[in-house]
């Protein structure tokens, strides 16, 4: 018997096969769905007019009602899950299974968890007060929208990245303006589509779309905040017009992540880590293992298992549901590949496979490579960077780009270390803070290193897969931008904290209040001994003071 959806609907026919997805085509990456045209910057004031109007309703639902509607988009997105799959895989080129891990079941898992917690998270929290002088009063922090949240966003994981943050931002009571990648202008339709068909109300959720240009206009557009995600450049460009108009952002940026392979590690488990977390999304993940540190003693056995691996992907459109890479986003994105390979061979690296082009393939594919840095030295990259340990081991001179530059491409480029120490130095000479991963069967030793490691997540025996953990925050340090994505914190970033506080004496006169004499500082200085003195004779003997003092500038007022 078919099994059915919320709805009835027979699941089994709908769900998304190898045969469908394949089409019956012959690797011919499918073509594009019709893009949305370009919206004029002149539509902008009106738009933003519409979000606040629709946000003024929006913002004094109560939680359980928005609750209700995250749960309705939930299974809008499961019942549209086909469509979306499609769209996603024909403007990234990504193979189908990474569209559906990637992101239709990282966009589903995002709505469900905040569908569950928000209202739990958001509910007002009582503040106790720790000081004898303010005990007659109680506070509470309330958490307030901020009315309209501008999301500018990637194309590489173009439905789980916004649709994870439009789902934060509206269950926290905001609108939302989403401007997708002019490279992924449909499927932000279609999550603007997603909102409607769950019922929100009409220009709660609204796409915009266009290139940068209409990125800057929506920021000068005046919203409340941004959530920005991309690459370090715009994130430079979105941050200063941010802070000409004094709007608050997140700015979730590019990576270089370090992976510390240690002579301990199961190199079967790494190695296909090293080579899935390189590899995936062609390479075009923020989180891609960018970088390799592996203990010498077991440097040789880890990259031959890389390269064995690597070898043994199949590269082609993703179209095909058995091809494991699929295209770059553009042809011009190997240019940029190709130089940082070129100069680490000019420095002594060595190509172990791949490194050319497949215009076989498609004017964008690249082949998997797999590059090891000979000489260590040459890694050291960023002699301003801070907090990096200790000084002593950094080499001079400049460094490769490879080291050092996001790549984002299908490149794992892997250096042979003497230690984790050094490892870690090499991991934290970066600009970047974004991810990390340490392998080893010594989980204490890896925790005690990932303590020492400058980067917003580390995970140990595992690469990557924290982004698809809704209770894990995602954002980085340095150059990968600053604030929080996904679980309670990154739902913190949709609202304002207020702080409401009652006095339940208000009939009595404060101590602080205007009336000054020398009895009243004289009280207010036993006062401060009755709090910190560090001997509790002192204490009482400053808390009978304070109390006499205090009657007396009374008596005087
Ligand atoms: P990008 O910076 O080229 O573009 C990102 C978005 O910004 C697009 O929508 C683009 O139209 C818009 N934009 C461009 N100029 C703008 C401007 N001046 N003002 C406002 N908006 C502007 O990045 P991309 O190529 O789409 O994405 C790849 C980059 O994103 C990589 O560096 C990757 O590491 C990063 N990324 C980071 C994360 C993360 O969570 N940290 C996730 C995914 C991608």
């Amino acid at each position: 018997m078919a099994a059915t959806d919320r709805n009835g609907s027979a699941v089994a026919s709908r769900n998304i096969n190898a045969r469908e997805a394949h089409a019956g085509d012959a690797g011919a990456p499918p073509s594009p769905p019709p893009s949305p045209t370009d919206t004029p910057a002149a539509a902008l004031p009106d738009i933003l007019r519409r979000a606040r109007a629709a946000q003024a309703e929006w913002g004094l639902h109560p939680a359980r009602a928005r609750r209700a509607l995250a749960r309705r988009l939930c299974d809008v997105l499961y019942e549209r899950r086909e469509a979306l799959t499609r769209c996603v895989m024909q403007e990234t080129g990504k193979p189908l299974v990474e569209a559906l891990f990637g992101d239709v079941l990282i966009a589903l898992d995002t709505a469900q968890y905040y569908a569950r917690h928000a209202a739990g998270f958001l509910r007002d929290l009582r503040v106790p007060h720790h000081n004898i002088a303010v005990k007659a009063k109680s506070g509470k922090l309330h958490y307030e929208p901020y009315g309209v949240i501008g999301i500018i966003a990637p194309w590489n994981y173009p439905l789980a990245i916004p649709l994870g943050q439009a789902v934060a931002a509206v269950v926290a009571g905001n609108a939302v303006v989403l401007k997708p990648s002019e490279l992924a202008p449909s499927s932000g339709q279609m999550i603007a589509e997603c909102f409607v068909a769950a019922g929100f109300p009409p220009n709660l959720v609204q796409a915009i779309y266009g290139t940068g240009v209409i990125g800057e206009a929506l920021i000068t557009a005046r919203p409340d905040k941004i959530v920005f995600t991309g690459s370090v450049d715009t994130g430079k460009r979105v941050a200063e017009a941010c802070a000409r108009l004094l709007i608050p952002s997140v700015l979730e940026l590019g990576g270089k992540d370090a992976m510390i392979v240690l002579a301990d590690a199961d190199l079967e488990a790494a190695s296909s880590a090293a080579v899935w977390g390189s590899f995936t999304n062609c390479g075009q993940a923020c989180l891609s293992v960018e970088r390799v540190y592996v203990e010498r003693a077991v440097a040789a056995r880890f990259t031959d298992l890389c390269v064995a691996k690597t070898r043994a992907l199949q590269l082609g459109p993703g179209s095909n549901p058995e091809n494991e890479v699929g295209p770059l986003i553009r042809p011009e994105a190997i240019t940029r590949i190709e130089s940082q390979i070129r100069e680490a061979v000019s420095q002594g690296a060595q190509v172990l496979c791949g490194g050319h082009r497949r215009p076989d393939l498609g004017p964008a594919f690249f082949e998997p490579t797999v590059v090891v840095v000979a000489n260590i030295d040459v890694v050291f990259a960023n002699t301003d960077v801070p907090n990096i340990e200790p000084p002593s081991i950094r080499a001079p001179g400049g460094g490769l780009s490879l080291m050092r530059e996001e790549t984002f491409g299908p490149v794992l480029a892997i250096a042979a270390v003497d230690s984790a120490d050094e490892a870690v130095a090499f991991a934290n000479d970066s600009k970047f803070g974004l991810s990390a991963s340490i392998w080893t069967r010594d989980v204490q030793r890896a925790r005690r290193l990932a303590g020492r490691i400058h980067a917003g997540a580390v995970m140990i025996n595992d690469v990557g897969s924290y982004y698809g953990i809704a209770e894990a925050p995602h954002g980085g340090r340095g150059a990968s931008g600053w604030g929080r994505t996904h679980s309670r914190i990154g739902l913190m970033e949709m609202v304002q904290v207020k702080y409401v506080d009652v006095d339940w004496l208000s009939r009595w006169p404060k101590a602080w209040w205007f009336g000054y004499n020398q009895d009243l500082a004289e009280s207010a200085g036993r006062f401060i001994d009755f709090l910190y003195a560090p001997r509790w004779p002192d204490r009482w003997r400053g808390a009978i003071g304070a109390l006499r003092s205090l009657a007396c500038a009374r008596r005087k007022r």
